[in-house]
This record gives structure tokens, C-alpha cells and sequence, in this order.
């Protein structure tokens, strides 16, 4: 990707190359399954069959040593499905997975094994240059604050300034916080699993729908059901996506006005662990706040 133009902290406004497109960042990539809106950028399991472009292709947990093609960009399998895995699995993954990037030098990597430094460090390091890498379990990571802190600027501080660092399945009041340590691309993950557990996103909160009432958004969407009680699953999934695009779009606003650490304060308030994550890099990382933009 072209870094555009450096924000607070980590933060860059960029324009990720994808096939023929060039996606303005930090943005958000849409799974493909049904009932989910189109977006700029798709990202889907390897085994779906899709015409949305462009598209990323995500290999999911490390079984094989090849890879089936299809897509603009594949992204190397992770360890395991979960955060907590005991270490032989991640070694495994790591001799794997660095085999593996040897024999497809155009693949992204997803990065796993956060409870072992050294393991996750040494891939990240052969595939520093990559054009993008993941950070596997990143929705998981959110309830673990300084893991969270220690993954995020980690691999940024590894990782070339060209590389696309991606963050699957975070709840959109960590997005600005993120995207302060340089963060360029989300999904939209976290918001389709909270309506498939009825629960309303909004930019102050999460409801549970049938609780809510009236609602406080006037996206079509909600404008057409009015109140909680009468909207569908598919409404509330339309909806809950469109406040994850409105987050991007209000973070690389902020990144313009300089007022991404407000935003990023604002938010992380919504949550005692994005708070945490919060205190954590401003009292710790103040090294890696100050390395990429530097406060005179
Ligand atoms: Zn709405």
C-alpha cells in the first residue's frame, strides 16, 4: 500500500493496491454470506465460490501445504481457531506456515501464537515485507488489554511501511484505538455475530434489540422497522454493518482534523477493556507513539 499521509501516533491514510481498485485506508473488508451488503473490498473462506471484487481469500486454520488459488490477494492459515492453544500447535503452525509463504511470495500472512513471542516474532519477521499481515484472534485479543497492546505495535514495529496490517473480528469502539497504532484494514465480523446474537451497534453503545424500542439511528434499515421489536435479522445485520462503515469513515476523518486521540479516548470509554488497552499504550508505548509521529 502508499502510506498518503502519517496521522497521530501510528496512524496512516493510505490507498491500498488490490487488483485494478485502490482502496483509501484504514477501511473495512465485507465477508461474503448470504444476506450481507456489498462492500469496496470482500474478503471470504477459501471453499466459497464468489464474483465479488475485489477479493481476499483467508485460508483459515493451517491443515495442508497447498493452497487453492481464486481471489486478488490469499492470506497463509493461522494456528488454530482459538487464542489459547498449547505451544506444539503454534510450533507446528510456524514451521508450516514459514514452508508455506516460501511457496506463494504474493500471500498475506495471519500471524498466531500471542502467548509465544518468539514464535510469532520469528514469522513475523520473514514476512516482514508482506503485503499485508493478519493478526489471528484479534476479536479476542480485545478482552486481553496488553496482549492486545503488545501484538498490535509489535508487529507494526516488525512490519515495512508497505504492509497492510489487518485486524479481524474487533468491535468498532476499539477501531480508532486501533487504527492510532497503525491499523490500516477491519472486517465486518464483530457486527455480524453481535446481530446474530440480537444485539444493536451503535456509535455510543451496544443494546439488545428487543430492549430497545424506538431506534436511535436513521439508516434505512431503521427507518423502515421504526422499533427494536419489528426489526428482522437481515435489517439488524445491515444496519450493524453500516455502523462499522461509518466508523472508518468517521476514524479517517479524525486522522484528517488530527483528532484521532479524542476520538480513540471517546470511545475506548465504552469499554473497560478498550480503556485498559488505552492506558496501556499511552503510560507504556509512548516509545512507539512518538517513533512514527513525533509531538514537538
Ligand atoms: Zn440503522
Amino acid at each position: 500500500m502508499e502510506v498518503m499521509r502519517r496521522a497521530e501516533g501510528a496512524a496512516r491514510l493510505g490507498r491500498w493496491v488490490l487488483g485494478e481498485r485502490r482502496i483509501p485506508t484504514p477501511c473495512v473488508m465485507s465477508w461474503v454470506f448470504p444476506g450481507a451488503p456489498g462492500g469496496e473490498v470482500h474478503v471470504a473462506p477459501a471453499w466459497v465460490r464468489t464474483s465479488r471484487r475485489p477479493l481476499v481469500v483467508h485460508h483459515g486454520v493451517l491443515r495442508s501445504t497447498s493452497l487453492r488459488g481464486g481471489g486478488e490477494l490469499g492470506l497463509l492459515p493461522q494456528a488454530s481457531a482459538r487464542l489459547s492453544t498449547f505451544r506444539g500447535v503454534v510450533e507446528r503452525w510456524a514451521e508450516g506456515v514459514l514452508a508455506l509463504g516460501e511457496a506463494h511470495p504474493e500471500s498475506g500472512v495471519m500471524l498466531d501464537g500471542w502467548h509465544f513471542p518468539e514464535l510469532w516474532r520469528r514469522v513475523a519477521e520473514r514476512f516482514r515485507s508482506r503485503c499485508m499481515l493478519g493478526i489471528a484472534h484479534a476479536g479476542e485479543l480485545c478482552t486481553k488489554p496488553r496482549l492486545l497492546v503488545t501484538a498490535v505495535t509489535g508487529v507494526r514495529e516488525l512490519a515495512s511501511t508497505g504492509t497492510v496490517l489487518y485486524l479481524p473480528g474487533v468491535p468498532p469502539h476499539f477501531m480508532p484505538l486501533l487504527a492510532l497504532m497503525g491499523v490500516d484494514v477491519f472486517d465486518d465480523a464483530y457486527a455480524a455475530g453481535a446481530a446474530l446474537s440480537g444485539i444493536y451497534l451503535s456509535p455510543a453503545g451496544e443494546h439488545h434489540l428487543r430492549s430497545l424500542g424506538e431506534l436511535p439511528c436513521r439508516c434505512p434499515e431503521c427507518r423502515s422497522a421504526g422499533d427494536g421489536s419489528r426489526m428482522s435479522l437481515r435489517a439488524l445485520l445491515r444496519h450493524n454493518i453500516g455502523v462499522v462503515r461509518s466508523m472508518l469513515a468517521e476514524v479517517r476523518a479524525a486522522m484528517r482534523q488530527r483528532r484521532l486521540c479524542e476520538l480513540a479516548e471517546a470511545q475506548a470509554n465504552l469499554s473497560v477493556e478498550a480503556k485498559a488497552a488505552l492506558r496501556v499504550l499511552y503510560r507504556e508505548r509512548q516509545d512507539f507513539l512518538q517513533r512514527y509521529h513525533p509531538v514537538a
